[in-house]
């Protein structure tokens, strides 16, 4: 096996024996094959220029296969070789029905067993591509379109699609195939991946905003209750929803963990009094935490840490595009519908959580929250009461290097905001930052994707103040990323115009030293150093 998509990765250069993240050689190479069979439909896409709207089952196959593929997401061999065999069937269907006639490895290729699965995995994987500049920049294209995948899934979910997002996944899917390609042209596309990351990420806020209202400021209890309870982890509004309808005067409670905290920051959830809280950390905090919850959990998506002893994991369920092998795994009927008796039923026999923190946490600073205070962020501008704005957003890791941000944001002046999304949020979001004139020091958008609203306010402030150019704001960008829809924030904020991020705890292992320089040449990326001195170059910038 070689894999080498997420910041984890072994020694910063590739996984070889068995992932980091616990994944094995078997269900890394049958994800690579899954890849390989997706870049096969795209190559058939792209040549016989169908039409993306013409094809809606292929369309959401992918989606999920991406999806799949995502660090944490899906460590069963089983649920990937069933993926597989019906990507395969629905690849081999199109070229009938488009006439392919192309000899594209990838869109024609066959395998009849796990074994053979395996076989053609080891010739098609991310080591396929021999140049390390060319294979940098196919696999950077890959991990921005499995983020996108995975937003565009939450959308779809909620009932909002964008055609030309799935046209540009095909795009650069097939372009990943394409020996022709020179590493300029594969820059381009980089850049327009990051152009429909945006695209993708405004698509999920306005399917997010449209079903659940938009996030306000809300203050989410940390504590627990003594009642039998349920633990959600991931990023699935959908089966947030579902879960809170099915619980409803059940006598269960429902806590989030890790990413999904922000769905208690929407209007449409707050009306379940079951939805007690936010249990514990971020995802790798799993360990621990999950002993002391007690009761069942559900993961939505890419959250998983292989459970280390059989007590935990006889209480994990899976859905969408997670996936563990012994754990169940809930599927969606043809409506989107999900039935999660089984897990309602588990939670009432077992016990309430044990309380590990009492108190609560304030979040729900999406762009719609921050702009109906502008009026007051720009006043502490003007004044000088708000020096800089630090956007962190991002992921969380196991990595000891990232108590770098924990100790960052404590040492950060305190005339500065830290704008934050994602996970990364943990590392600071339970320090006493205080307040600048009533606004928190420690302003939470919400989800990874919600990214997109600290682009919406930056961009929103530059033309409040005036300005040409985004990176005239007093903002600054240090951000901490895990996994592969980090990469797609990342090129979404670089098709922006966003210049002079700083990127920890260690720069992605797959950028090639030439790529890498590009990066750096063109847009200012930076890694980072100590506490103190990125301090003080930021707050002089
Ligand atoms: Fe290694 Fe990360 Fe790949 Fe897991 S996802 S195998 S930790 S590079």
């Amino acid at each position: 096996m070689f894999c080498y998509q997420c910041q984890e990765t072994a020694k910063n250069t590739g996984c070889t024996i068995k992932g980091v993240c616990g994944k094995n050689e078997e269900v890394a190479k049958l994800q690579d094959l899954l890849i390989y069979a997706v870049k096969g439909i795209s190559e058939i896409v792209v040549k016989t220029k169908t039409d993306a709207a013409e094809i809606n089952a292929i369309n959401h196959e992918v989606l999920t296969s991406l999806f799949i593929t995502i660090t944490n997401a899906n460590f069963d061999a089983d649920a990937i070789e069933k993926q597989i065999v019906k990507v395969l069937g629905l690849r081999d269907q199109l070229a009938k029905d488009t006439a392919y006639n192309g000899n594209r490895d990838a869109a024609v290729f066959t395998v009849d067993s796990r074994e053979s699965m395996l076989s053609k995995a080891s010739q098609v994987g991310v080591l396929a591509t021999e140049n390390e500049d060319i294979r940098s920049l196919r696999e950077l294209i890959i991990y921005g379109i499995k983020g996108m995948a995975a937003y565009a899934e939450h959308a779809y979910n909620i009932g909002k699609e964008e055609i030309s997002i799935y046209s540009m996944m095909y795009e650069g899917l097939a372009a990943t195939l394409d020996d022709s390609l020179t590493a300029d042209d594969l820059v381009a596309l980089t850049l327009k991946t990051g152009e429909y990351g945006v695209k993708a990420m405004a698509l999920l806020d306005e399917a997010n905003t449209s079903r659940y209202g938009n996030p306000e400021i809300t203050s989410v209890n940390i504590g627990v209750r003594k009642n039998p309870a349920i633990l959600i982890s991931g990023h699935d509004l959908t089966d947030m929803e579902q879960l809170l309808e099915q619980t409803k005067g059940t006598g269960v409670d429902v806590y989030t963990h890790g990413e999904m905290l922000p769905a208690h920051y929407y209007p449409a959830f707050k009306k379940y009094d079951n939805f007690v809280g936010n249990y514990g950390n971020s995802w790798w905090m799993q360990v621990g935490e999950f002993e002391s919850f007690h009761g069942p959990i559900l993961f939505t998506t890419n959250c998983i840490v292989p459970p280390k002893t059989p007590e935990v994991a006889e209480r994990i369920f899976t859905t969408g595009a997670a996936g563990f092998p012994g754990c169940p795994h809930i599927p969606a009927d043809e409506n989107g519908k999900k039935d999660f008796s089984a897990i309602i039923e588990m939670a009432k026999k077992l016990p309430s959580p044990d309380e590990i923190e009492t108190g609560s946490i304030v979040g729900g600073f999406a762009h719609n929250q921050v702009l109906a205070l502008a009026d007051k962020v720009v006043d502490a501008v003007k004044s000088g009461a708000i020096k800089k704005f630090f956007v962190m957003a991002g992921c969380d890791g196991r990595m000891k290097s990232r108590d770098y941000y924990t100790e960052f944001a404590k040492q950060l002046p305190k005339d500065t905001i830290i704008l934050t999304a994602g996970c990364a949020k943990y590392r600071y979001n339970k320090l006493e930052l205080g307040d600048i004139g009533g606004i928190p020091r420690v302003l939470d958008a919400g989800q990874c994707n919600d990214s997109y609203s600290l682009a919406v306010i930056a961009l929103k402030l530059k033309e409040v103040f005036g300005l040409d150019d985004v990176n005239k704001l007093p903002i600054a960008y240090n951000i901490a990323w895990y996994e592969q829809k980090a990469v797609i924030v990342l090129l979404a904020l670089l098709s922006l115009g966003v210049k002079n991020i700083h990127l920890g705890p260690t720069l992605p292992g797959f950028l090639s030293p030439n790529v890498a320089k590009v990066l750096v040449d063109t847009f200012g990326i930076a890694g980072i150093g100590t506490v103190e001195d990125d301090i003080e170059l930021f707050m002089n910038a």
